[in-house]
């Protein structure tokens, strides 16, 4: 029975170390030290001892049941340990790491300028009115007094979807819109995106424009000049020198283009200003007759000016930016800076 019990002590000491994880450990223990294990089973053997072996062989068997158990606790903390060093190393955080940096988008400089200019022009009591970009010919041409043989109709300049619909050429189409749809008095700006065929270092085929116009009774030439010129000492600077020059749109008349002092020199002539000392801005004029019948306004009774300029044009003046095209390319170092 002695040698049982060692050959027993011996098995289970080997199991006990082989076992990896926790539940395997607990099975091995019971199938030794349980009430049905192994070492139950060698000491049912006892009976046929004599009274003097008895006592040895039970001092055996409780070293025996002493040292399983003992390897028993000793092979759960070094499974245990080894459970949460693995975990450990699995789910460390290191603290020391650099953080990870959101980064914050910039708006585009034409929406800044977009911004810019309707808030001042909300200030002089317009409002914002948006309209389709794929447009009908109505709309685009012929309610704006420019008839199927008009120059500016030419496949040169516009994209056409077919013979009655195109990709609007300026945002004067919403003009007409604003004014089919409500009467008199209005003050509208209408900023949106227009397509021509063009593209080189002064032209894009895709541009933004915004699009301006008031009428109400009496409203004369005076109300043009004093609604553009204090735009333009909002948006340029009060110091900033303004001028009307005499120029022709199908849609108005008379029709001004309007010039500012060269914002780069000041005045004094440079390359920008093709040493002329003056930047034109804008094309504006007096709503012309011809507009209002087609939009069923008494011309007699009501007047109204427009004008219109190249959001990119402005951007720009504004932020001394020499290429059109770094406003078209994303090119996040270009747009960061605004
Ligand atoms: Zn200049």
């Amino acid at each position: 029975m002695k040698e049982k019990l060692e050959l027993m002590l011996v098995s289970a000491i080997e199991a006990m170390k082989n076992a990896t994880d926790e539940a395997m450990l607990q099975e091995i223990r019971v199938s030794y030290l349980g009430k049905k294990g192994q070492l139950t089973s060698i000491m049912k053997g006892m009976g046929s001892l004599s009274n003097e072996e008895r006592p040895i062989v039970g001092a055996v068997a409780n070293r025996v049941k002493d040292q399983v158990s003992e390897t028993f606790e000793e092979q759960l903390k070094s499974i245990k340990s080894s459970v949460m060093a693995s975990r450990l190393s699995h789910e460390k955080i290191d603290v020391t790491l650099p953080g990870r940096i959101k980064t914050l988008g910039t708006k585009h400089p034409v929406t800044l300028v977009t911004e810019e200019l309707i808030e001042i022009f909300s200030s002089l009591g317009f409002c914002v009115a948006e309209g389709p970009e794929v447009e009908q010919d109505f709309y685009n041409f012929e309610a704006l007094n420019i008839p199927k043989d008009h120059p500016a109709r030419d496949m040169q300049d516009t994209f056409y979807i077919n013979d009655d619909v195109v990709l609007r050429t300026h945002t004067s189409p919403v003009q007409i819109r604003s004014m089919l749809k409500q009467k008199p008095p209005l003050r509208i700006i209408a900023p949106g995106t227009v397509y021509r065929r063009d593209s080189d270092i002064t032209h894009s085929p895709m541009f933004h424009q915004i699009e301006g116009f008031m009428v109400d009774e009496n409203i004369t030439f005076g109300d043009l000049k004093g609604i553009l010129t204090t735009f333009i000492h909002e948006c340029f600077g009060k110091k900033v020198g303004v001028r009307f020059r005499p120029s022709f749109f199908p849609f108005t008349e008379p029709s001004a283009e309007v010039d500012i002092q060269c914002v780069i020199c000041g005045g004094k002539g440079c390359r920008v200003c093709k040493n002329s000392g003056w930047l034109e801005i804008l094309g504006s004029g007096m709503i012309d007759p011809e507009v209002f019948k087609s939009v069923e306004y008494d011309s007699e009774r009501y007047s109204g000016f427009a004008f219109g300029m190249g959001l990119e044009r402005i951007a720009m003046l504004k932020y001394g930016v020499n290429d059109l095209r770094l406003f078209f390319e994303n090119d996040v170092r270009f747009l960061r800076q605004f």
